[in-house]
């Protein structure tokens, strides 16, 4: 019989309209940022699950500015939701690897755009500098900052295999760093990477319960075309989570983290012409619900 949990968390839209007192959505910008995992500082491969098109939606390409950008997901959005405001997701590759100013420019040039009311940048733990963390805390102060690192795995082995360039170390000191300024601070994880099964990632959500986050983005690991992961799976195979057996790892994470974090989603879904596995057909309301009835929760 499986056990069953009675977890309260926060969903990401909740508390967004709690902090902000309106609904918002996020508008994703490809703001023309590199990455040292590609550029050659790193390495020239990347990660080797990243292929950046599983992320980039039609409208945000690096020819268009960032207003324009934002001016045409603005247009997508508001034709279902008119009283909707927004929030400038810096989401493509590693959004502050760039020179401080150049980055602030960005961000203030996606700040100006109306009815646009908070920032949220995604980027790497080891890039992150003082300079712009000190920009970070005062814009914290005038509007909301979400800052969002790539962590990935807790395992140092795992995160090798992966050529992520990093360790956990790495990315426990950026998100201390960060909320130590009073910044919300996000983490993104991969479940299921290869070498990691369920006890692995028990023991990854204990090290995460206890770090400073606010926001956590879960996701199952997709195999994705074109990427060195599915070069490595085909050669090599390896098992990859059920739905149900996905649904029984988040509930059990989570059950495992403090109830202050804010849950940003469970399940992540590329486009199907990507995907190679794991090939579930479901869409990500669709598995909110399986998770939700599986944490027995109150929302
Ligand atoms: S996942 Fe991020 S850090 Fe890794 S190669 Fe892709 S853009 Fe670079």
């Amino acid at each position: 019989m499986k056990t069953s949990f009675l977890v309260v968390y926060q969903e990401f839209g909740q508390w967004i309209k709690q902090r902000l007192g309106c609904k918002c959505q996020k508008i994703s910008i490809n703001a023309g940022f590199t990455c040292p995992n590609r550029d050659g500082r790193l390495g020239t491969d990347g990660c080797t699950f990243c292929n950046n098109q599983t992320f980039n939606p039609e409208y945000c390409v690096t020819h268009k500015s960032v207003s324009q950008q934002l001016a045409e997901g603005k247009e997508f959005f508001r034709h279902k939701y008119p009283d909707m405001r927004f929030l400038a997701y810096f989401q493509a590759y590693t959004s502050t690897y760039a020179p401080v100013e150049h980055c602030i420019k960005l961000y203030e040039e996606a700040l100006a755009v109306e009815d646009v009311v908070g920032i949220v940048i995604s980027t790497r733990p080891d890039c992150m500098p003082e300079e712009l963390l000190d920009y970070l805390e005062k814009l914290n102060r005038r509007t909301f900052v979400l800052v969002e690192y790539g962590v990935e795995s807790a395992n140092d082995q795992t995160l090798k295999t992966i050529h992520r360039g990093h360790t956990f170390q790495t990315s426990a000191n950026a998100i201390r760093r960060t909320a130590q300024r009073g910044i919300a601070v996000g983490a993104h994880i991969i479940l299921g990477l290869p070498g990691e099964d369920t006890d692995e990632l028990l023991r990854q959500a204990d090290l995460i319960a206890r770090l400073p986050l606010t926001t956590l983005k879960l996701h199952q690991l997709q195999i994705i075309k074109g990427t060195q992961m599915e070069r490595q799976f085909q050669e090599h195979p390896w098992h990859v989570f059920s739905v149900e057996e996905y649904v029984d790892l988040v509930s059990a994470y989570i059950s495992r983290l403090p109830r202050t974090f804010v849950i940003d989603r469970f399940v992540s879904s590329s486009p199907k012409s990507l995907l190679v596995a794991p090939q579930w057909g479901l869409k990500n309301y669709e598995f909110a619900n399986l998770i939700r009835n599986r944490l027995n929760t109150k929302i």
